[in-house]
This record gives structure tokens, sequence and C-alpha cells, in this order.
């Protein structure tokens, strides 16, 4: 038990990733610049469910799923400058970076050669890292973010991984008053969600952008509305995309699946070199570009994956500033409650996250 071990709930085989059980693990070394948090709110992500299914290949079990935690510091190292014992501090889907390559020095540390998810991930000295269906969280300083006192701890934990991805690509490309956004995948009729599209039009709006919802259906448009797009776009009408033709700036896709997915509808809504950023990544191979589908506007196509310390922090301070909401289900932390919100986010059973709480009923120290 704490400070010695940490216990969680962990899944130990595919076969059986809807019945996580109680489990004790042991932390990595503390070192001079580590936090650890005593963690009082988790989202479940749909990365959970591929991992804990296998859907991702994931070899090292048992696993302890979880990277959009929240709880206490409880223990600062001697190196620590930005959190004090007793703050309240959140913790992503990323747990290290070397810090000192290039590309961390530029802020892009996300990218680093080294980088280590929050869970799943083999530490240097051979510890496995655990997430956040747990009573702790040990975390270098430069992965654990004071959370401003205006945001709310359910509906902030979601933004530490789902909140980010959509927002660190909205604001690197440029994303603000005067330009015209779209956000594809607004909430699946496949399995396996997470809502990143939410987040979308909420960050796109708060950063002052003209905003669309791109969907399939138009079953979810009356939650696209009340989220805030000022338009809705349903991509099975014919000739859905003509009447925006060269009118968008950026459109970030979240699709998770490529079933059926055509993009040249997509790109031809681009004004001249206006971008496409795909940040889903779906299995298949069904996508296939050419240089001529760029043609017609000179459009740019990427990805980006989650975002910095620093996009984390100016997105907490955003959403604290403008009051921003995630649409949050809560379920108490257990092994029942744990199973069940796989469960859900596996059947996509979920408006359009899940947070664990009440881990004070579990977790005594
Ligand atoms: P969701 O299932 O909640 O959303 C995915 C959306 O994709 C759905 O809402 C659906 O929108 C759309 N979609 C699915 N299949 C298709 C298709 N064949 N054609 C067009 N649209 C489709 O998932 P999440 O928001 O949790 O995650 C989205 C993706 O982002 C996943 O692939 C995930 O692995 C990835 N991800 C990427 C990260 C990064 O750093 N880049 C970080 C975390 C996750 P609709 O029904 O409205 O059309
Ligand atoms: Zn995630």
């Amino acid at each position: 038990m704490y400070p010695d071990t940490f216990e969680g709930f962990a899944v130990h085989s595919a076969d059986k990733w809807n019945q996580p059980k109680r489990f004790e693990f042991k932390p990595k070394p503390f070192g001079d610049r580590d936090i650890d948090v005593k963690i009082v709110a988790c989202g479940v992500c749909g990365s959970d469910v591929h991992t804990v299914t296998g859907g991702w290949g994931n070899k090292n079990w048992p696993i302890i799923p979880g990277h959009e935690i929240i709880g206490e510091a409880v223990r600062v190292g001697p190196k620590v400058t930005s959190v004090k014992v007793g703050d309240r501090v959140g913790v992503g889907a990323q747990i290290y970076a070397c810090l000192d390559c290039d590309t961390c020095k530029e802020g892009n540390e996300t990218y680093c050669k080294q980088q280590l998810d929050t869970y799943g991930a083999i530490y240097p000295d051979g510890t496995l890292s655990q997430g956040g269906y747990s009573s702790h969280i040990r975390a270098h300083e430069h992965f654990t973010f004071p959370i401003p006192d205006g945001l709310q701890t359910e509906l902030a934990a979601p933004m530490l991984c789902a909140g980010l991805t959509a927002y660190s690509p909205l604001v690197r490309n440029g994303v603000g008053p005067g330009k015209k956004v779209g956000i594809v995948g607004i909430k699946g009729l496949i399995i396996r969600s997470g809502g990143i599209g939410h987040f979308g039009i909420l960050f796109s709006k708060a950063l002052g952008a003209e905003t669309w919802a791109i969907s399939r259906s138009d079953r979810k448009k009356a939650d696209a509305l009340a989220m805030g797009a000022d338009g809705f776009l349903e991509t099975r009408v014919d000739g859905w995309n003509k009447p925006h033709e060269m009118t968008f700036d950026v459109i970030l896709s979240t699709a998770s699946g490529d079933d059926g997915f055509d993009l040249s509808p997509y790109l031809s809504l681009l004004r001249v070199h206006g971008k496409f950023v795909a940040v889903g990544l779906p299995e298949g191979d069904g996508w296939k570009v050419k240089p001529q589908s760029l043609l017609g506007n000179g459009c740019f196509i990427g990805s980006s994956h989650l975002g910095s310390r620093e996009e984390t922090l100016d997105m907490l301070k955003l959403a604290a500033e403008k009051g921003i909401k995630s649409w949050v289900e809560t379920v108490p932390i257990s092994e029942e409650g744990c199973g069940k919100a796989l469960e859900r986010v596996h059947n996509n059973d979920v408006k359009y996250r899940f947070t664990l709480t009440d881990y004070d009923k579990q977790f005594k120290n």
C-alpha cells in the first residue's frame, strides 16, 4: 500500500477485457522531479478499450488503463517547482519524454522518439507504467498539470486526452475569429467511442471560429447545435458538400473508421491552401490520396498527436475562462464500475465521455 505500492483495477488478458480485478503494483522509483498524485477522478477513453481488448496488440499485462487523471499532489520531489503538496493536478496520455532533444525543446515533446504512454509502456528502468483506474500515479512534473480553480474535476478529466487531441491541432492551424472550421465525427454509429469531435466543437467555438459539425447522419444534430456548432452537414445527403465548396479554412477529422470514406468531398470544402487534419486513426487501409485530388484548391493533409504541456495549460485556462463544459456521465470506480464503463464505451453507449469518481470509497490511503 502507498507509499510503497499503489492499487488499481487491472485487466489481466484481452479475453477478460471487461473484468478488471483489484491489483497491487510497485511504481517506478521516485525521481527528483516526480509527483505522487492521489487520484480522485479519471476519464474512460476509447484508447483504453483499444488497449485492453488487444486491438492495438498490447503485450504488457496486467494493465491498468486510464489517462485522463485528476487528483491531489501528495508528495513532490525536491526539484519540483510547479506543484505543491495539496494542489489539484491532472495527468494525461503521455507520461515521459527525454525533454532534452531538439523536438522536446521546440515544445513538441509529444513527438519525442523516447515518448512513453501513461499506461502500458515500459520505463527505462523496466517498470511497466500503469494508468488512472488506480489509487495513485507517479508522474514527472512536466506531465503533471495544475488544474485551474474554475474547472469541475469530472468535467476537466476528459480534456486531458480527448480535449487536448482536439485543441492542439486547432491552435496549431490558426483556428480563431474569422476562420471557418469543420469537425468531422460527432458521435459514432460504430463501436469504441470517446467523443474527440465534441471537444472539437467546444474548443473551436471557444477560440472564436465559425464551426460546422460534419457527420454521417443527423442523429446528433441537436447535440452538436447545443454544443455551439453554427451549422451541421450530413454527409449521406447527395451533394452535401456543394454549397460549401472552397469556404472552410480547417477541417479536423476525428473519423475512427474508413468504411465508405471518400476524402474528395471533404477536401472540396477547403479554401485555397486550406488544411485537412486527421487525428482519427482508422484501422483499415481505405485512405487513397493522389496529388490530383489536392490540386483543385492546393490543400494540405496532415495529422496531430495529443498536444504539448504548454497547450495543455492553455487549453485548461481557456476552458476555465469560458466555462467550457464537457458532456460527461460519472461512474463510481470499482471492479464492476470499470468493467461496465469499458463495455459501454466499447458499445458506443455514452454521451460523450465517462468519468470514474468516488475513489475514496475504494482506496483508503
Ligand atoms: P468516436 O468513436 O467517439 O468518434 C469517431 C467518429 O468517427 C464517429 O463519431 C464517427 O462520426 C466518425 N466515423 C467513424 N467511422 C467513419 C467512417 N467510416 N467515415 C466517416 N466518419 C466515420 O472516437 P474518439 O473520438 O474517441 O476517437 C476518434 C479517433 O481518434 C480514434 O481513431 C482514436 O484512436 C483516435 N485518437 C487519436 C489521438 C491522436 O493523438 N491523434 C489521440 C486519441 C485518440 P459520425 O458517426 O458522426 O459520422
Ligand atoms: Zn485517450
